[in-house]
């Protein structure tokens, strides 16, 4: 495997990490909503909402610092607490999520030569 193709198995890894955290992210925000339901009948249950909060930020944190294949830092963001999954670019090293698109771009051409 040359390191270009380790870069790409590696933002595929990033990839893969961020829809599962868009998921997951769906999935706390019915439990927020949920949660916020709950507390109009029973106030205390707003604590649950800290709790779900939390699960939150602990989910794009997992997802924004995914080590960058190239240069093992955090990909995403190096933010203790980020607000989302971060940017498409290394925050250290600039490698880009574009060189993945790029490839499955140049996978789909190859397929089309084959099948002409
Ligand atoms: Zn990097």
């Amino acid at each position: 495997m040359d390191k270009n193709e380790q870069y790409i198995a590696g933002l595929e890894h990033i990839q893969t990490c961020r829809s599962v955290n868009l998921r997951n992210s769906k999935v706390i925000t019915i439990l927020f909503f949920i949660g916020l339901l709950v507390s109009v009948i029973f106030p205390p249950a707003i604590f649950l909402e800290f709790l779900v909060f939390g699960l939150m930020c602990y989910s794009h944190y997992k997802t924004a610092h995914v080590p960058c294949p190239r240069c093992e830092k955090p990909f995403g963001s190096t933010w203790i607490l980020p607000l989302a999954v971060g940017t498409n670019e290394c925050s250290n090293c600039k490698l880009s999520l574009n060189l993945l698109y790029e490839h499955k771009k140049s996978l789909k051409s190859h397929t089309k030569e084959w099948l002409e």
